[in-house]
């Protein structure tokens, strides 16, 4: 769903006064769209809140990344599918490299502990096996 953006609408993306989805689709047309991003800018550059830079939105913006937490509970499968395709979006389409990194940290760590747990159950299971095993 492409559409035009208006005032408002930047004025409401600053605001981070959208639903997810939208806040993510504008994010998506503002990388891509460098005359979009200038419109942005002189939204923001017209407000009080000392905030003039692109750089500086960015950095705003990053505010609105899931954290750790919210990625681990999306690696486990917790949240609802509402808040999985606006983190989906995020990482995916928008690319946001931060969360990327993240996740990618994140599944790691998981795959290690899952390593760990699996290697436990075998030694146990074996230990199990070789008491029962007949033998020759
Ligand atoms: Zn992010």
């Amino acid at each position: 769903m492409k559409r035009t953006l208006r005032q408002h609408d930047l004025e409401a993306y600053l605001d981070e006064a959208l639903p997810a989805e939208e806040m993510a689709e504008i994010e998506k047309q503002l990388r891509r769209d460098p005359a979009l991003l200038e419109r942005l800018s002189a939204v923001n550059a017209r407000r009080d809140s000392g905030v003039h830079t692109l750089s500086e939105i960015w950095r705003r913006r990053r505010a609105s990344c899931p954290d750790r937490r919210e990625w681990a509970a999306y690696l486990l499968g917790t949240l609802d599918a509402a808040a999985r395709r606006y983190m989906e979006i995020h990482v995916r389409e928008v690319g946001c490299r931060f969360c990327q990194a993240n996740l990618r940290d994140l599944q790691a760590q998981s795959e290690e502990d899952g390593t760990a747990e699996e290697s436990r159950r075998r030694r146990f299971f074996e230990s199990g096996v070789g008491h029962l095993r007949p033998r020759p």
